[in-house]
């Protein structure tokens, strides 16, 4: 009997650990031939003429794919990688390698979804099927208390009932081991050059390091319950004040699962707030489940777009610079600019700021953010801004915290920083 070999194409999902479309082809499949792509279409200009992935995220995603490359490689196995379209090469890889199925983690978000069925598409004309498997939520689809097109719109509801009447999962185990057929060329990751993008130029004022890969997210989950831990018995151990994990660049890429975040924040009896922020993240992708492209849909009535000034390019332009003349504003953009990275409650002050008060369009904004943020995720960054813009009925209290008169934003920093816990990575 000829050999059976299964095709993990990772998209965000860069991580070994509870990683349900490796270990199951790991012991579905006598070859595993893992496989990560640098699509072009990522890469490319957004129409305000920026890259679609700034320099800072696309050097978190390289560092992450190395990472998951290094990982492989330490259980046997290895990552092909290479630049171009997945539906392309996933098809001349699968006809190279006599490839038997290809699995890969269902995304939510438009643009990744056409992505993924054009694979499909593409894999069906020589007979090949492409697995969907749920992978990027803490609670699983199947376990919701309610189907899809019921789920509550509200996140007070959403939450209490999920909390309720359903569970997460347990993690699953880690491949000790993975075979791999005989690899001719793996690939070469490509550099920032090759991907049209500058070397980011590091900021001193920044004490900010983050860095992509399943390692260091490990990491940084350690170190975030450690100083926890210290904070709750010395007050003077230094801390992130608002006890945010930082965690979300890495739970973007999926380095970290986000069930491996839930069941070590249990075990260190570390509850409440880090397990309703990950709740936040799987609210906005049932969201995207549930009303696809509808939950963002711009207000286009009248009324909408009468309201919106009229110099509104000149305004994006100062607001993006960081050079509004409101000093807590500028601060916080001058962050974004240089780390790739501000806190939830900046973020809503900027977004806040950008819709309300200088009343330019919020989807200039959410492009901006998803070209800077190293965090970007399609769903929780349209999804947050879309509630701040109002352009849906679900609007929930926590997002009144933005909506401060301009006069309150002040500061005297014109840079902010958030302490991060230095990483420690051992290579
Ligand atoms: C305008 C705007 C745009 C945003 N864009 C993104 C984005 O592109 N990617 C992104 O991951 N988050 C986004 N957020 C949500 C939030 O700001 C970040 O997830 C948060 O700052 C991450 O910090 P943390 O890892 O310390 O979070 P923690 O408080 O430690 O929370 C743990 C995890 O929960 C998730 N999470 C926390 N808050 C939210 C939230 N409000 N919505 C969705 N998920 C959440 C993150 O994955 C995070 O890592 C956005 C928020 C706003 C207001």
């Amino acid at each position: 009997m000829s050999e059976r070999t299964i095709l993990v194409w990772f998209r965000n999902d860069l991580r070994i650990h509870d990683n349900e479309i490796l270990l199951e082809a790991v012991r579905k499949a006598d070859k595993v031939l893992p496989v990560y792509c640098f699509d072009p279409f990522y890469f490319r200009e957004n129409p305000s003429g920026n890259p679609k992935t700034g320099n800072l995220r696309a050097r978190f995603l390289l560092e992450s794919v190395a990472d998951l490359r290094k990982n492989l490689r330490n259980i046997g196995g290895e990552l092909i990688v290479r630049i171009g379209n997945p539906a392309e090469i996933l098809l001349q890889l699968a006809e190279q390698y006599h490839v038997n199925e290809v699995y890969h983690h269902r995304e939510v978000a438009h643009e990744e979804t056409e992505i993924s069925e054009q694979v499909e598409t593409a894999l069906w004309k020589i007979k090949l099927n492409l697995k969907h498997f749920i992978g990027h939520t803490l609670y699983h689809k199947e376990d919701l208390p309610f189907p899809i097109k019921d789920i509550p719109d509200s996140f007070a509801v959403f939450k209490k009932k999920v909390e309720r009447d359903s569970n997460v999962r347990p993690c699953i185990g880690t491949p000790e081991k993975i075979s791999i057929p005989l690899i001719g060329d793996a690939g070469e990751l490509p550099t920032l050059a090759e991907l049209g993008l500058e070397e980011p130029v590091g900021d001193p004022r920044s004490v900010n390091a983050f860095r992509g890969g399943e390692t260091a997210a490990l990491s940084q989950l350690d170190l975030f319950f450690l100083n926890e831990g210290q904070a709750n018995t010395n007050k003077n151990t230094r801390n992130t004040t608002d006890h945010s994990s930082q965690l979300s660049p890495w739970v973007a890429l999926g380095c970290v699962s986000l069930r491996h975040v839930y069941w070590e924040a249990i075990s260190h009896q570390h509850s409440s707030s880090l397990i309703l922020d990950l709740l936040w993240r799987d609210y906005f992708r049932f969201m995207f489940k549930k009303h696809g492209q509808k939950f963002i849909a711009a207000k286009n009535n009248e009324a909408e777009v009468s309201a919106l000034a009229d110099n509104q390019d000149e305004l994006f332009e100062s607001w993006k610079n960081g050079e509004t003349g409101v000093p807590l504003v500028d601060a916080i953009i001058h962050q974004l600019n240089a780390t790739g990275y501000i806190n939830n409650t900046n973020r809503q002050i900027a977004a806040s700021f950008l819709v309300n008060d200088l009343k330019v369009d919020w989807v200039k904004g959410a492009a901006y953010f998803e070209e800077k943020l190293i965090d970007y995720s399609p769903a929780s960054n349209w999804g947050n801004w879309a509630f701040i813009a109002g352009v849906n009925d679900a609007r929930e209290s926590r997002y009144a915290i933005a909506a401060k008169p301009a006069i309150q934003l002040e500061t005297k920093s014109e840079f902010i920083d958030t302490w991060l816990p230095a990483l420690h990575i051992v290579e």
